[in-house]
Formats: C-alpha cells, structure tokens, sequence
C-alpha cells in the first residue's frame, strides 16, 4: 500500500477548504490511501493556514519548536496528534512508502514555510513527513515523481 496527502488526489480538505488537485497521481490513486494528518489530528476545514516557528517537523517532535496558526493559535498538539495517528496507521498496514504534499507544516518532505506567513521556504520537513521518516518511511512528494517512478513505486508497493 501507498500513502499519499488527500489534498492531492482532489480531495478537499487544505486549511482554505480546497484541494492541491494532481492529475498524475489522481491517475493512479486507485494504488493508494488517502489520508489527512491535520484533520486525523483534530482540525476543522477551513482553518487558519499554519506555520512550524523557528524549526521544522523534527524539531516539533522534539518539543523545541511549536506550530502556529496565522490568528497566533498553538496548534502543535493537534499536529502532532495526527502525525501520531498517520504513522500507527502506517505501522498496523506495514507501509514503506507515502507521497506527500510538498511545503506543507504536516506533510512537507524537503522545504517548509518559514514561520512568518510571507510565503518564504526553508530547508526542513513537516510533522507527519518527520515521524514517517524517523520511522523508516520512504517520503516523496508530488515533485520528485515522474510518471516511471510512480509506476515503479505502485508496482513494487500496491496491494494485490
Ligand atoms: Fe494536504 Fe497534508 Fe495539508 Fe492535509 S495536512 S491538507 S494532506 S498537505
């Protein structure tokens, strides 16, 4: 089985209740299960879109960093708690491999936002993509897979 981040096989449940529509993986989701870590942890769509203050996923997991809404709302637990629900999910179905939406606070595999809500990136994950891959899950995102990748992945990890 495939994990991939809802929001990108149309569903709609980013924090401005819309979806991060990707025809490729649309085209294949049949191989995979969706799955939302802000919601799994609590939160309403729509919410105010949020930010990992002054660190990244890791440092979140760690207790060093916390997460911020843009009204100045402590969501850490809620981001936690549903990176916490993703990997038991993930540990129950033994799954290797997710695909998960790029720059996000949750689900980020290489850069997140900033912490100031300016649109600026830094180097760092998300808190769901940090828990995956602390616990051995290979992280994609919809940018690192082209269509013989996918293809590759679905062919070595779909369910039969
Ligand atoms: Fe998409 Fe992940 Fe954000 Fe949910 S938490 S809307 S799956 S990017």
């Amino acid at each position: 089985m495939i994990l991939v981040s809802s929001c990108l096989l149309g569903n709609k449940v980013k924090y401005n209740g819309e979806a991060n529509d990707n025809p490729l993986l649309k085209r294949y989701g049949r191989y995979m299960t969706a799955i939302c870590p802000e919601t799994l942890g609590g939160l309403p769509i729509p919410r105010p879109a949020a930010e990992i203050q002054s660190g990244d996923g890791h440092d979140v997991l760690a207790g060093k960093a916390e997460v911020k809404n843009a009204m100045g709302a402590v969501v850490t637990e809620e981001f936690r708690g549903g990176a916490e629900k993703v990997l038991e999910f993930v540990q129950k179905h033994r799954i290797q491999v997710a695909i998960l939406k790029a720059n996000s606070p949750s689900c980020g595999n290489k850069m997140i936002y900033d912490g100031h809500f300016c649109g600026k990136k830094i180097e760092g994950q998300g808190v769901t993509a940090a828990l995956l891959m602390q616990n051995g899950v290979q992280v994609y995102s919809e940018n690192d897979l082209d269509e013989d990748t996918l293809q590759r992945l679905i062919a070595m990890y779909k369910e039969e």
